[in-house]
């Protein structure tokens, strides 16, 4: 898999765990101790608003304890006659009703405000009634408030037995005084306890909500909460619809969803940024490579990438390199060097005259072999050793060497003591005057072993095709050249050695071919 696949994948991958892993943690760890705190919050919000309710419960008992404590309540009540105006009224008290029951809770005395139904209080039915007031103790004064619903209005209620002022003479009935709970209400204890809810009349269906008096019950975060409060006789009454202040979080944030958006934006970026660091140099390199594998030539790599440890490796690539190619070189050079002499080899000949003969058939530039063997050389050897025949062979070689220094020139060990010489261009008289002076330079050859002067001579045999002749129209091919060559050494040497002998492709002394 190419890298900049598998970075990407690796990136999307290590994206998706951050985020699973993110989403894990938030929702098995962090959620539940938010949720936990959020919960502990709203609680105590809840507690606080009970708190409000109970607050407002017991002031309106007070109150009503105040005005029960009244000689005129307590005379009117055993009968005696008492000015009307000496009775209160709800109006200044900012009450909806006040009602006045004797001991056996029988309605004795109201005033109330017409607008609202309030049937259980203004009936005969004091067994109901019994359920809302505090204890007669004819010895000390008692009240007991709470919530009333009544004719479908929840109130606020508060009963206190009727005494003398020293409170302690109360056996003698009750005074009940009820406030609405509406708007006005809400508003007050909105203000004091800085949360935000409405009010609603409670239905059946209410029954199940949890309790404004046991907000321990409360069971889960909830950023709106239904409230039931219920009246002193256990009735759903109201319903608080609240707003809570500290809300449990909801599912992923904006930050969230940008903090993972971030995140891909810079795998992209990383991705990118890599692709162009590591991924796009390997690719330069690897293709160069190919080239150089194409082209079967070696060409240093580009040195400009921006990571030291590419940089690195190319330069270590390109010694490496250097070191095989000059390795190549020298195997090429060996592979076609006769050790002994230092004259191209038998395979560096063969190749030379291949592609000249080659080339004759395009350019018909000529070609000639000049095969050349020393003569007696066994017995020259038998004579004076074969260190003394090394030294004569690359002697030799120096001088054939010498005369073959043109281009299109090549001369050659062919193996043992006979020596090819490739020309090309050859014109026959040169040809001629060249074979003689190699044996005349030969003949005259210091040799370190005395005596040998002048006794050294060679037989050359020469085959060529002068210059603007196609070998294809003449029928000739590159082996039959060479044999005539080789035929005419053999002439040479049975004609007593020490000489020369040439064969021409085109003239009359060509080969004696059927
Ligand atoms: P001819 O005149 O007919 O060519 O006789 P010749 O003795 O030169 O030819 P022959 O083929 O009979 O012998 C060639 C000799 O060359 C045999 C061998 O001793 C000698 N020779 C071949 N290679 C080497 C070499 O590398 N070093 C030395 N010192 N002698 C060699
Ligand atoms: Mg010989
Ligand atoms: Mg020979």
């Amino acid at each position: 898999m190419p890298l900049k696949r598998l970075a990407l994948l690796f990136s999307l991958a290590l994206v998706l765990v951050l985020a699973l892993g993110y989403l894990l943690l938030r929702n098995l760890v962090i959620l539940p101790y938010v949720n936990g705190e959020v919960l502990a919050t709203q609680q105590q919000e809840i507690r606080g608003l009970k708190f409000q309710f109970q607050a407002r419960q017991m002031a309106l008992a007070l109150m009503a304890q105040d005005m029960a404590s009244d000689d005129f309540l307590m005379a009117y009540l055993d009968g005696q006659q008492v000015q009307q105006g000496a009775l209160p009224l709800h109006q200044g008290f900012t009450l909806q009703a006040l009602f006045l029951y004797d001991d056996a809770l029988a309605l004795r005395y109201y005033d109330n405000d017409p607008h609202f139904s309030l049937p259980m209080l203004m009936g005969d039915d004091a067994f109901q009634r019994a359920k809302l007031m505090p204890v007669l103790d004819p010895h000390r004064p008692r009240h007991r408030s709470g919530l009333l619903r009544q004719g479908g209005q929840p109130f606020l209620y508060a009963a206190a037995t009727v005494c003398n002022p020293m409170g302690n003479d109360c056996g003698h009935g009750y005074l009940m005084v009820l406030r609405h709970m509406g708007e006005a209400f809400r508003k007050r204890i909105m203000e004091t306890s800085g949360l935000a809810f409405t009010l609603r009349p409670a239905a059946l269906e209410d029954e199940t909500l949890p309790d404004l008096m046991s907000p321990e019950t409360l069971r889960l975060p909830k950023a709106q909460r239904d409230i039931l409060v219920r009246d002193a006789l256990g009735r759903p009454t109201l319903v608080l619809e609240l707003e809570h202040t500290t809300k449990p979080p909801t599912s992923l944030t904006r930050y969230e969803w940008l903090a993972f958006v971030a995140l891909g934006v810079m795998v992209v970026l990383v991705n990118l940024l890599m692709g162009h660091l590591l991924v796009r140099p390997m690719e330069r390199g690897v293709a160069q490579i190919r080239a150089m594998e194409r082209n079967q030539q070696f060409r240093p790599m580009g040195n400009t990438a921006s990571i030291l440890e590419f940089r690195q490796l190319a330069s270590a690539f390109n010694s490496l390199m250097r070191m095989l190619y000059q390795q190549r070189e020298q195997l090429n050079q060996m592979a076609r060097t006769d050790p002994l002499t230092g004259l191209a080899n038998r395979r560096a000949m063969e190749q030379f005259l291949d592609e000249e003969w080659r080339r004759l058939a395009r350019h018909h530039r000529g070609l000639a072999v000049v095969m050349v063997d020393i003569d007696h050389f066994k017995q020259f050897n038998d004579r004076f050793g074969h260190g003394t025949g090394d030294e004569v062979l690359t002697k030799v070689a120096r001088v054939l060497e010498s005369v073959t220094r043109r281009g299109g020139e090549l001369a050659s060990r062919w193996g043992g003591e006979e020596f090819i010489l490739g020309i090309t261009e050859p014109q026959g008289p040169e040809l001629e005057k060249l074979a003689w002076t190699i044996a005349e330079r030969i003949r005259h050859l210091t040799i370190s072993s005395p005596g040998l002067s002048g006794r050294l001579t060679v037989s050359i045999g020469i085959a060529y095709l002068p210059v603007g002749h196609n070998p294809v129209d003449l029928s000739l091919t590159l082996p039959e050249l060479m044999e005539e060559a080789d035929r005419a050494l053999y002439r040479v040497k049975s004609e007593g050695r020490d000489g020369v002998a040439l064969w021409c492709g085109v003239d009359k002394m060509g080969p004696n071919r059927p």
